[in-house]
């Protein structure tokens, strides 16, 4: 390909996302089953469904701007999707799996939010307006996911696989125990049975 002008760095960028797209319509399910997370796993599938959308609007786009989507490969996509597979194959605990698979996806994200970013400015600069709010449209959802995959990382997968989770509700039943001098026999007994860990310091 002749890459002269601007109109032809776009058509190859759009190519360029068609087979990253494609590429993660076959790696979401495999992420979706190696999760643990419930919450991770339904949001690998929702992103699935929505990423079958994105290359039906880059076929659209296609269409306005006089492309054809295939023909490239998108090697960056095809890395990233590589390091995910190799961190499913590690033996990790389910816990620190599901926070490695949301870094992985994250940088799954990031890439195209890079990427659509930079076709819908030149699409807009172009004059191919209509190609435009749809590459707007998928960038939306892109940064969506990437703040739902943010949220999960801070809230439930992280927490449970840095282990300290048990340790933390043992002591908050510890401190409501203490505080009726009656059952405090009862509390330290627990602080024996459940360990160091329980102990307020
Ligand atoms: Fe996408
Ligand atoms: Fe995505």
């Amino acid at each position: 390909m002749s890459m002269t002008t601007l109109d032809s760095l776009l058509a190859d960028t759009i190519k360029d996302l068609y087979s990253a797209e494609n590429q993660l319509v076959k790696a979401l399910p495999k992420m979706a089953k190696a999760a643990t997370n419930p919450d991770l796993r339904a949001g690998f599938e929702e992103h699935l469904e929505q990423t079958k959308t994105h290359v039906e609007r880059l076929e659209q786009v296609c269409q306005e701007i006089g492309a054809t989507p295939k023909g490239k490969k998108c090697v960056a996509m095809e890395g990233l999707i590589e390091e995910g597979k190799e961190l499913m194959e590690e033996d990790a605990d389910p816990d620190v799996l599901d926070a490695g698979l949301i870094a992985a996806a994250q940088k799954v994200e990031h890439y195209e939010i890079a990427a659509y970013g930079t076709a819908r400015t030149w699409a807009e600069q172009l004059g191919y307006q209509e190609a435009a709010d749809l590459l707007q449209t998928t960038l939306d959802e892109e940064v969506q996911t990437d703040k739902k995959l943010t949220e999960l990382a801070m809230s439930a997968v992280n927490e449970d696989a840095s282990g300290e989770s048990e340790d933390e509700a043992d002591r908050e039943d510890t401190d409501e125990d203490e505080e009726d001098d009656a059952e405090e026999q009862d509390a330290q007994e627990e602080e024996s049975d459940v360990g160091k860990s329980s102990r307020r310091r």
